[in-house]
């Protein structure tokens, strides 16, 4: 049995949970998941998946480090502890420092810390679960992984906003993106599958979870993203509005009183699907409801639906063809009606519904699409593995160049 130490534990810390991951980066296996979630409520608890099953333990009022010793505690009765040789870290904004994933020095968290004005909400909690594993395993190299990372590839033209350009140069306002890491992963597996050589591929990526954003990826490098400064430009998502008319924020403040982080709160927590619905920000849920006939919920998968499929067709044209649209996300991967809707929308781009395909590809990959259609496929993403391959592959090369 071949005993160093190589698997990966992937971290993905947010302000009241910790996502884990150990994985195998030879098999690409997951050895085991979690979540330690509720952190700093009462009811916090982890849950966690072994190959065979799920679990739970009670934490009754844990905060991030206590739910660490507890995952560590975890992974020590999984006799996972020393199989560890690196930790991949999910990191929200990078920035325009960071182009790629890095291993973490003093230097790349004091840059992490000072992307906080552009994600308050994330890196603050990126950083602590970064802090809180640096001091329970000392010697162990740690990478960041960014989401924001494979969008700087993005042009000017797609990046910049018709505002004074000293707000860019002085405070770096711009669109970054999010979801990079899916999207660099499906881009990968939607080449593979459609067996193109990725170097020379045109693809529309649309990745809906709670969070929705779509891409223009162009041989293997976004030229395009919805989202902006922050995650809620774009589409209509869960409980994010997605773009609106920027007067709003002074129109709310007018009629109703409101200050700008009311605005702000109402525009993030309390729109998009939720929103409209005034039932759910859960696709599935409105998905039910609609069925049976309710017409708010009818109504905002209307407007998801519509909006997402005329982002898609603007998206378009940053490419030279249409190799295939990727749906991937929650959404993406599991409604075939939202898939149905919008690429019927999108009729004009040449995309014809495989009606069967779409339907049998509901928990699965594959083409949805017609023959004689633009190509569009569902693939499954998987921002743990992306994590983990980045975090090896730099530890690997490290080794190679003995660097630190
Ligand atoms: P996150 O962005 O938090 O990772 P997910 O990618 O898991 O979220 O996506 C969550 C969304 O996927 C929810 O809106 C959920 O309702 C939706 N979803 C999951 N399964 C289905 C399904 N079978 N049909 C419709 N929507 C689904």
């Amino acid at each position: 049995m071949n005993t160093t130490p190589s698997n990966i534990l992937v971290i993905n810390c947010g302000s009241s949970s910790i996502k884990f991951a150990v994985i195998n980066p030879t098999t690409e296996q997951a050895l085991i998941t979690g979540i330690a979630e509720r952190l700093g409520e009462t009811g916090s608890q982890i849950v966690w998946k072994d190959s065979q099953q799920k679990h739970t333990i009670a934490l009754t009022t844990a905060d991030h480090d206590l739910a660490m010793q507890s995952i560590l505690k975890l992974l020590a009765e999984q006799q996972l502890i020393d199989s560890l040789a690196a930790i991949g870290h999910r990191v929200v904004h990078g920035g325009e420092e960071f182009t790629h994933s890095t291993l973490i020095n003093e230097k790349v968290k004091k840059a992490i810390a000072d992307c906080q004005p552009l994600a308050p909400l994330h890196n603050p909690a990126n950083l602590l679960g970064i802090t809180i594993t640096e001091k329970y395993f000392e010697k162990m190299p740690q990478v960041a992984v960014f989401d924001t990372a494979f969008h700087q590839t993005m042009p000017a033209q797609a990046y910049l906003y018709a505002i004074p350009y000293r707000f860019y140069k002085e405070k770096s306002v711009r669109r970054y993106g999010f979801h990079g890491t899916s999207y660099r992963y499906v881009t990968t597996a939607a080449c593979q599958q459609l067996g193109i050589d990725q170097q020379h591929s045109q693809l529309l990526c649309a990745h809906l979870g709670n969070g929705c954003s779509a891409a223009a990826i162009s041989n293997g490098q976004a030229i395009d993203t919805t989202m902006g400064l922050t995650p809620l430009e774009g589409l209509v998502m869960g409980t994010r509005s997605g773009n609106l008319d920027p007067n709003l924020f002074s129109f709310l403040a007018a009629e109703y009183g409101y200050s700008l982080d009311d605005i702000s709160h109402i525009l993030n927590k309390e729109s998009g699907l939720l929103g409209i619905s005034e039932l759910s920000n859960d696709m599935r849920t409105l998905e039910e409801a609609a069925n049976q006939g309710n017409q708010q919920a009818q109504l905002a998968i209307a407007v998801f639906c519509y909006q997402l499929a005329k982002t898609l067709g603007g998206l378009a044209t940053a490419l030279t063809k249409i190799d295939g649209l990727v749906f991937t996300g929650g959404i993406g991967e599991n409604s075939s009606y939202v898939r149905q809707q919008v690429i019927k929308q999108l009729a004009i781009l040449g995309f014809k519904l495989d009606e069967q395909a779409n339907l049998q590809n509901g928990n699965e990959q594959g083409v949805i699409t017609q023959p004689n259609s633009t190509c569009a496929l569902v693939v499954k993403t998987n921002e743990e593995l992306m994590i983990a391959r980045d975090t090896a592959s730099l530890i690997n090369q490290t080794t190679a160049t003995g660097n630190d």
